[in-house]
């Protein structure tokens, strides 16, 4: 009686806090003293319970940040609106420029919303691995990013800098979306970084994987910030980015990082302030590597 009883309280522990968490109490522990698979498992209870609070505490992060960011061109538009309803009209000059406010205001709120709406998207995915079954060559979709983002970066009074190994492996990637990654990496360059420097894009084969990188001469972030800026509507300068009219929300690395865990790939960041900031993207090699391509040389484009 003795030796089952004490078998069976531990179980009696874990069947109570499981009940009290399904019933929306999420602080439950069970104790982990015991040095056997019991204990194991009570550990492994209370890790699951650490994890959902985390959850649950990010996810209501999220729609507190999600509706701050819709609330504010919604304010915008009201304001104007009713400016407009009691005396803009008397002046069409005034009342061009409010309908000018609001239109644009308008597009911003699309726009937020078609961003919120992809990143769900991308994260409900992502449990299912997505990537495509047949590989491709990814020199075209660089070649067509380096297209679109030269004249950007020259019109921003900035040089980008391209190097492309000659041979790069086949990727089981989706082509249109490392185009949407590497387009928000260098569109992030081109905002971050001062007149009269540098963008550089690479892409290299290494024996197992494609490493591409994008860098910059730019601001840089600081260490302090830098295990956050992945993170949803993480801004490192709020107050800046709303005053140099960037309208940034902070959401662009969040889909870049989704986007490169759907095609199989890792993202990594290193940056020092005044210097610069490095995103390093990976994705493995979809067939081994002959010795001639892991061995090219990296030919400077531009
Ligand atoms: P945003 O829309 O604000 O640019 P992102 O998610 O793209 O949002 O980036 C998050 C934050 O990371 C930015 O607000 C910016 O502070 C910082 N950041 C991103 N890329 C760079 C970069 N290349 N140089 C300096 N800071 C950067």
């Amino acid at each position: 009686m003795w030796t089952a009883r004490r078998l069976v309280r531990p179980i009696r522990a874990l069947e109570q806090a499981a009940l009290a968490i399904a019933a929306g109490d999420l602080n439950q522990q069970v104790p982990t003293e015991s040095a056997d698979e019991l204990g194991a498992l009570a550990a492994a209870f209370n890790h699951m319970a650490a994890q959902l609070r985390q959850t649950l505490e990010q996810q209501r992060q999220f729609v507190a940040n999600a509706s701050h960011e819709l609330r504010t061109p919604l304010t915008n538009i009201k304001l104007r609106s009713e400016l407009l309803l009691e005396s803009g009209l008397d002046d069409p000059e005034l009342a061009g420029r409010y309908l000018a406010e609001i239109d644009s205001e308008a597009d911003r709120l699309g726009r937020l919303a078609s961003t919120l709406l992809d990143l769900s998207r991308l994260e409900s995915s992502q449990a299912v691995q997505h990537q495509p079954l047949t590989p491709i060559d990814v020199r075209p979709v660089l070649s067509a990013v380096v297209a679109t983002m030269t004249l950007r970066a020259r019109s921003a009074g900035l040089t980008l800098q391209v190097q492309l190994s000659p041979s790069l492996p086949p990727l089981r990637v989706w082509p249109e979306q490392i185009e949407a990654i590497l387009l928000n990496l260098l569109d992030n360059a081109i905002k971050y970084t001062p007149a009269g420097g540098q963008i550089y894009l690479s892409a290299a084969a290494m024996p197992d994987r494609c490493q591409l990188r994008v860098a910059d001469t730019g601001s840089g972030i600081p260490q302090a910030d830098l295990p956050h800026i992945f993170d949803r509507f993480y801004r490192v300068d709020k107050a800046r980015s709303r005053r140099s009219g960037q309208h940034g929300v902070g959401l662009g690395l969040s889909i870049v990082q989704a986007l490169v865990l759907q095609n199989g790939g890792q993202i990594s960041v290193t940056s020092a302030v005044g210097q610069g900031t490095t995103f390093t993207l990976e994705f493995p090699a979809s067939a081994p590597l002959t010795a001639d391509a892991a061995n090219a040389r990296c030919v400077s484009q531009a």
